[in-house]
């Protein structure tokens, strides 16, 4: 690849459709030193970008904390090196990757920007090459006092760049996979990318270098609030053993069953040590226990709102957080507080 002074992008590969080919029995990943066949258009930048392929690719619907924890130590040990990141990864659960990645890099001063597609990239309509050549960009792009642009964890994908802990995947098959339903995006690309300078996140000028946190807790169950939902079920889940967490998806501003048995199963689980945190089925909009008597009693019973976290924020601040702190209240206490721009306060 072309290599000048000037900048320095590090493609970091990870499997997912974007890097698949038809080879006759379904999608499988190609290699990627072929990256340039199938996307000549790369030779035009003017800077350095380099690769490094994950062993084995997958389809993200296969990922893992462990990969999570990969990622973060291959971005630490390359971090002087390279000027942005390009994370190339399945759209199934890049929404939670991103989430986790933002939890895990500490005082972030260079741009960490996952993409993909619905399309593979050597197909005709494929909407995965403006999707990385523009991601490439968005990881190179410097300020006038030549910071990074966006020196987040970020998703790029059909012409919009959102912050990774506020995204979420609702489109199996559309172009337009992706949305932040809370927060604007930090950039949107059209003849120009125009940078939302206002909502993008920069390190204090006196933060200290990357620091990674890989150390996750992931006893976390989810249980879906529904109609019919069952005494036995949600019993299971919230005192159930080997969980240390649960997030409980409510309806809209966070309400859930107002029957005293579902009450009081909350309220055992919390007393018994138990974190639970409400996050809404909503897309869009946040938690308020305050509203209706059904959220009072949540709260009341020692239920930590979500506000409008999404559930892939949410799960993976738990990891993180769960993992730094062996004690629950604190866990509780931050759970409340805005630490990536994952809630709007
Ligand atoms: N199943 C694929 C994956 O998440 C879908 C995609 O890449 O879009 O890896």
């Amino acid at each position: 690849m072309k290599k000048t002074e000037k900048s320095a992008i590090l493609l970091i590969y990870t499997g997912g459709t974007i890097g698949m080919k038809e080879n006759g029995h379904g999608l499988v990943p190609f290699d990627f030193s072929q990256i340039l066949d199938e996307v000549p258009e790369l030779q035009k930048f003017t800077f350095k970008i380099d690769s490094y392929t994950f062993d084995p690719l997958i389809d993200s619907s296969d990922v893992e904390p462990g990969m999570w924890k990969d990622l973060a130590c291959l971005i630490k040990e390359k971090y002087e090196d390279y000027d942005g990141f390009v994370v190339l990864h399945g759209t199934d659960t890049m929404a939670y990757s991103a989430s986790a990645l933002s939890f895990m890099l500490d005082n972030l001063a260079k741009p960490v920007i996952f993409t993909g597609s619905q399309l593979p990239v050597g197909s005709l309509r494929t909407d995965g090459k403006e999707n990385l050549v523009s991601a490439i960009e968005v990881a190179s792009a410097r300020d006038s006092r030549g910071r990074a642009m966006v020196p987040e964890v970020a998703i790029y994908f059909n012409s919009q760049l959102i912050r990774g802990n506020r995204a979420t995947k609702v489109n199996a098959t559309a172009f337009d996979a992706f949305r932040s339903p809370n927060c604007p995006p930090l950039a949107e690309a059209g003849i120009k990318i125009r940078y939302n300078k206002a909502v993008i996140r920069y390190p204090s000028p006196e933060a200290a270098q990357l620091v990674i946190h890989t150390d996750l807790d992931t006893r976390v169950a989810i249980l879906k609030v529904h109609p019919g939902i069952t005494e036995q079920v949600a019993r299971n889940v919230l005192l159930g053993s080997g969980i240390r967490a649960v997030i409980i998806e409510t309806y809209g501003s966070g309400n859930a069953i107002s029957k005293p048995w579902f009450t009081d199963i909350i309220r055992e689980s919390a007393a018994g040590g138990k974190i639970i945190l409400n996050i809404t089925q909503c897309l869009a909009g946040d938690v308020n226990m305050n509203l209706y008597a059904t959220g009072k009693a949540l709260k009341e019973a020692g239920v930590v709102s979500g506000g409008d976290l999404t559930t892939e924020g949410g799960l993976a601040k738990l990891f993180y957080l769960m993992g730094e702190y062996a004690d629950n209240e604190r866990v509780k206490q931050l759970l409340e507080k805005n630490l990536k721009g994952e809630i709007s306060k």
